[in-house]
């Protein structure tokens, strides 16, 4: 069997983020523009048969864990077979989901039965028309309602994410922290990335994860630990003493966690990026098209991964929204 995939750093790569779509049935304010992106022709994005190709190419190379996200992953039709599909790969541990989990209460058990084990929610308010004003779309979003759909259908853990914008919704930090008291939920916290396509919002509306903790902290002692199983990604977790559920911070502007990344990124249309920021990626889906192997193609992308992002110098690349690569 062939060695193990490595980075130049010697970090090892065995999670990959799939970005299955990059259309979106919201437009949040952090993420795209209103009238929306120039969306990917349907003939450049891969197949589901295409994707699973890519995994079992990578699984004897050491990936294990996989993320399904978009764009949002649940409006492409038939996400189900995909999962379906990926969970016949043997060396899979673990597939996860991202979503705006507008579609989860429909969803979730069929995304369940197909194989589905964790489900990652975006919640930014728990106000309805909060909700909408961000997302700038009405679709009755209840953030509630779709983490108890994921929950009744035996998915787990369940992480909630928002987005802290100040002036925004910096005033349900406590409100979403409370949730941790009485669900298993993981309530994550993420510092705003300044990407190119946000215009309403500015440096300004970014919120430091340690203020967002110290806000938290006003409904009592937060203690260090109590994060999902598993919860190895960029996330420190900490958590009320006796809750089931954890507070998590993301924090892309005031920390950076590249020296543990071990994660690349599939796009939609088939190119593999191996850092989030910067523009490193190899076009996987002419080698997929010819039927030639890929693995010099993997090889390649990973002595080629950055040590680190160049986001806190504010050289973002050509990247003009995180739906675009699968945030
Ligand atoms: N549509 C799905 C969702 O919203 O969860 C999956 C894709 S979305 C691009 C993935 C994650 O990126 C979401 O948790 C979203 O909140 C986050 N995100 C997008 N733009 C961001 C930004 N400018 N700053 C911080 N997080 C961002
Ligand atoms: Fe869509 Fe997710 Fe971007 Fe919001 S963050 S616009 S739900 S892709």
């Amino acid at each position: 069997m062939s060695e193990a995939l490595r980075d130049q750093f010697g970090r090892s790569i065995e999670y990959l983020r799939i970005s299955i779509t990059d259309r979106c049935n919201f437009r949040c304010l952090y993420c795209m523009p209103v009238e929306g992106l120039a969306w990917l022709p349907k003939t450049e994005i891969l197949s589901y048969e295409e994707i699973a190709s890519v995994v079992r190419q990578l699984a004897p190379l050491g990936l294990r864990r996989l993320r399904i996200t978009g764009g949002e992953p649940t409006i492409r039709p038939a996400i189900e077979r995909l999962i379906a599909m990926l969970r016949d790969v043997p060396q899979v541990e673990d597939i996860a989901l991202s979503t705006n989990g507008v579609r989860l209460p429909e969803l979730a058990q069929l995304l369940r039965d197909a194989g589905l084990d964790r489900v990652n929610i975006s919640a930014d308010s728990l106000r309805p028309e909060r909700i909408t004003a961000i997302a700038r779309r009405n679709l009755g979003f209840d953030p509630i309602t779709a983490a108890q759909a994921a929950e009744a259908a035996g998915i787990a853990p369940i992480k909630l994410n928002v987005v802290v914008m100040r002036g925004i919704n910096d005033d349900e930090i406590t409100d979403f922290a409370r949730l941790t008291l009485n669900h298993p939920w993981h309530v994550r916290f993420i510092e705003l990335m300044p990407v190119g396509g946000m215009r309403e919002l500015t440096a300004e509306h970014i919120v430091p994860s340690d203020e967002v903790l110290q806000r938290a902290s006003m409904l009592g002692a937060l203690e260090p630990g109590g994060g999902p199983p598993r919860g190895n990604g960029p996330a420190a977790y900490y958590h009320f003493a006796g809750a089931p559920g954890s507070i998590g911070v993301i924090t892309p502007m005031t920390h950076t966690y590249c020296g543990s990344c071990n994660r690349v990124r599939l796009t939609a249309n088939g190119r593999l990026r191996t850092c989030l920021f910067g523009d490193h990626e190899v076009d996987l889906r002419t080698p997929l098209r010819a039927d030639e192997p890929l693995e010099s193609y993997f090889r390649r992308a990973l002595a080629e991964k950055p040590k680190e992002h160049a986001l806190l110098q504010l050289r973002i690349g050509g990247l003009q929204a995180l739906s675009q690569v699968g945030g």
